[in-house]
């Protein structure tokens, strides 16, 4: 079933009656060419660039849960490329390239909206960080404006400018950045890659992990053993745990990061601002709600909540950014599990076992790689190579030294990602 302007105003007439599920509910075959485990936003996108790319169909995305019941449906909707070293900068390109194209490649409202991304600095070294980043940002091809002050007051007048310990000296403000409906992405790629005869089969938890003689045979799920000649692990926060089915240790910690929303509000943040300085980031949603987070729990964990402290701290941050939000009551919160690599970048790889592929380590940042994961693990599935913008994300240069990408400058230590 096709979406348009013309069958949204039928159905609105008609009682919302005609639409049909978006995609079949199939049991799991015996076998097929490549099963994918996970049914978030990765493994979505994957299976959907395997079949309309390459033209493999025979594929099975296997989803413990619900689709788009990860941390593809929890978290803060901000795509942007603004990453400043190789191997980043030209991967988050194509993504966002990728994003720009999407509600025509999936005929799906994913509410793609490129409102602009502005990250605030505070003092002199940080405005020289900011203006090599957004020279990076040019070069790659993409867009970054650097504003003073008045440049910034201009946009977000709300701000405390003048805050004691954190004044603000200007912004780098990222025009095609903005936010997307996360769940509408999911459904959207779970549609697109149904429509093309994969099946998505949700309820389906992987236990095992089958290997012969170093070669992949299939995996063994709560609905049973399916054979496969390709395996690929795309389980964000708990692909360590899958990982290990097949005995092997990832460079990985899971981590919780939470997310707050207020109840909705008028229009009033038009960005996407970040204040890095303080660990804070805040947009508006479509619905009026200010949703907004802050840093990593600074604990590994897979429970999907978060504590106190955390929560105190991004309130304290929000205060001092922003004191006018201290009028708006905070509605929920949630968190989510964040699959943390030491230099904070993701892997798109074979692994040691024949057939057994991993895309995982994306860290608090992988929503915006959604399309661009897909499109690039597709192609190292399909054709056995590396795709060009993601040939940086290998796996073993955690175990070389040779080829991290460190873009944070924090080092190996999770909880300052
Ligand atoms: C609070 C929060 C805010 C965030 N904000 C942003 C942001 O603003 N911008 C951004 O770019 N990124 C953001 N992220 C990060 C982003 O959401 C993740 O990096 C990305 O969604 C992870 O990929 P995924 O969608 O495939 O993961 P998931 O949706 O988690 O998909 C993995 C799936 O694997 C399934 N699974 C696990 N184990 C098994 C098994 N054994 N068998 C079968 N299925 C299994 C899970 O049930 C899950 O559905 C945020 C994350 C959180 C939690």
């Amino acid at each position: 079933m096709g979406f348009s302007g013309f069958r949204v105003l039928k159905e609105g007439l008609f009682g919302q009656k005609g639409w049909t599920p978006q995609w079949r509910n199939p049991d799991p075959k015996d076998e097929y060419d490549i099963v994918i485990i996970g049914g978030g936003g990765h493994g979505l996108s994957t299976a959907f660039y395997l079949a309309k790319e390459h033209g493999m169909t025979n594929i099975a995305v296997l989803e413990k849960g619900y689709l788009g019941g990860g941390n593809v449906g929890r978290n803060t909707t901000i795509v942007r490329a603004n990453y400043f070293l190789p191997g980043n900068s030209e991967f988050y390109s194509h993504s966002l390239n990728l994003w720009e194209g999407m509600e025509q490649e999936l005929n799906y409202n994913t509410m793609m909206s490129q409102r602009g991304v502005i990250n605030l600095f505070h003092s002199d070294g940080q405005r020289d960080a900011f203006a090599r980043r957004g020279n990076a940002m040019v070069n790659q091809g993409d867009d970054a404006e650097l504003l003073d002050v008045a440049g910034v007051r201009k946009h977000l007048p709300y701000l405390d400018f003048e805050n004691g310990r954190f004044p603000i000296y200007g912004g780098l403000l990222h025009r095609r950045g903005g936010t997307a409906r996360h769940d509408a992405v999911a459904w959207g790629y779970a549609r697109g890659a149904d429509q093309r005869g994969v099946d998505l089969i949700q309820n389906c938890e992987v236990t095992g992990i089958d290997i012969e003689a170093g070669v992949v045979k299939g995996v063994q799920t709560t609905r049973g053993s399916i054979r496969a000649k390709k395996v690929a692990i795309v389980t964000a926060g708990r692909s360590g745990q899958v990982a290990a089915m097949a005995g092997m240790r990832l460079p990985i910690e899971s981590h919780v990061l939470q997310a707050f929303v207020t109840e909705g509000l008028k229009p009033v943040i038009d960005h996407v601002v970040s204040f890095g300085m303080g660990h804070f980031y805040i947009s508006q949603s479509d619905k009026g709600g200010l949703v907004f987070g802050g840093d990593l729990d600074f604990y590994a964990s897979y429970a999907a909540r978060g504590n106190l402290p955390m929560k105190e701290h991004v309130m304290e941050a929000a205060m001092t950014l922003m004191p006018m939000i201290g009028k708006a009551r905070v509605l929920r919160s949630w968190g989510g599990i964040m699959d943390m690599t030491p230099d904070g970048s993701p892997i798109i790889d074979k692994t040691h076992i024949a057939g057994l592929y991993l895309d995982c380590g994306w860290c608090y940042g992988g929503f915006k790689a959604v399309p661009g994961s897909g499109y690039s693990f597709a192609h190292l599935l399909a054709t056995g190579e590396h795709h060009a913008p993601a040939a940086g994300f290998r796996l073993d240069r955690f175990r070389d030294g040779v080829g991290l990408m460190d873009e944070e400058g924090t080092g190996a230590q999770h909880n300052l990602h």
